[in-house]
């Protein structure tokens, strides 16, 4: 999807003109990968932009860091505060934010430890990342050939740049076979998520996601919608899915920042369920489009403003 460019963008504390915003060719983090990164999202709301659980966004930011051994050198709070200003000076009040802690230039080889850790934030406006009829019609997936990083090869808890080598090859697969996302299973079988997106399927009146230990990204749009259909009386579990259950599953859908939350009407060509988006998928992607525009009291703590009192 094209970006759409904006005013600034904030570099290690600096904020450049969009077109200036470079590194050098031989960046390590180009070469190799070492880097870690977040999407979040800051919606319209009636106190004006509100950047959605951007204070877990950045404590996810900053355990992919620990993981992979790099050190921001700003707090957290630093970085909210920056966050929230890009957005401000950009005046974009609905918008994607994409901050990237990476490898300075300098050094170069595979032992990153020597190199500065340099941070950027850049905001524009992006729509639905599936497609703007998503949330409408659905989408059609593909369980893939290509599995999840398994946590002893690139471990999946962190949101690290190189990894996204595997969700690629994953989409990439499965838009040339005519479908519009993957779903990812483990190494040993059992389904992890979407290349960009968690997944959940609805069966039997509960709603189901896979645990964190089969390897997909701890979403943070999958603990809203886990706390949104507890709230709605459902009952939520962290189990094990197979191919086989997403099959013959009443309703299915991916949860993620890019994608927001998208039914699922269609996996290896077999319909989900009647093969149109079902019914606590509509209640749930209600209740969160709600949600993340500051629309219900219960959630507002999660509607972080940026241009606060
Ligand atoms: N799984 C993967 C592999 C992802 O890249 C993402 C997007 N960050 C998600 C799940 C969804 O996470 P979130 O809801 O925090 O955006």
């Amino acid at each position: 999807m094209a970006i759409t460019p904006t005013s600034k963008i904030w570099m290690s504390g600096q904020f450049v003109d969009w077109d200036d915003a470079r590194i050098h060719v031989l960046n390590p983090t180009l070469h190799y990968g070492w880097g870690v990164f977040e999407g979040i999202r800051a919606y319209s709301t009636a106190h004006g932009s509100a950047v959605f659980r951007l204070t877990d966004h950045v404590a996810r930011l900053y355990r992919s860091a620990k993981i992979y051994m790099m050190e921001p050198p700003y707090t957290q709070a630093e970085l909210i505060a920056a966050i929230k200003e890009t957005v401000a000076v950009n005046e974009v009040d609905a918008c994607y934010i994409r901050p990237l802690v990476y490898l300075g230039y300098g050094e170069m080889g595979l032992n990153p430890l020597p190199s500065s850790i340099e941070v950027m934030i850049a905001v524009w406006p992006w729509g639905a990342y599936l497609g703007d009829d998503a949330g409408e019609t659905g989408v059609r997936a593909t369980v893939s050939a290509w599995r999840r990083n398994d946590n002893n090869i690139i471990p999946p808890a962190a949101k690290a740049s190189g990894q996204y080598l595997n969700s690629s090859l994953a989409k990439v697969a499965a838009l040339k076979a005519g479908y519009d996302e993957a779903i990812l299973t483990s190494p040993n079988g059992h389904i992890a998520d979407g290349s960009g997106e968690n997944v959940f399927i609805v069966a039997g009146g509960m709603v189901i996601t896979p645990p964190l230990s089969d390897g997909p990204l701890g979403g943070i749009t999958r603990a809203s919608i886990m706390q949104i259909a507890a709230d709605q009386g459902y009952e939520v579990r962290e189990q094990h899915i197979v191919r086989t259950d997403l099959y013959l599953a009443d309703e299915a859908f991916f949860t993620g920042t890019a994608a927001e939350m998208v039914p699922i009407v269609e996996i290896d060509d077999r319909p989900v369920g009647s093969g149109r988006p079902g019914p606590i998928t509509r209640e749930l992607m209600d209740l969160f489009h709600q949600a993340t525009r500051g629309e219900l009291d219960r959630y507002k703590i999660w509607n972080e403003r940026v241009h606060d009192a």
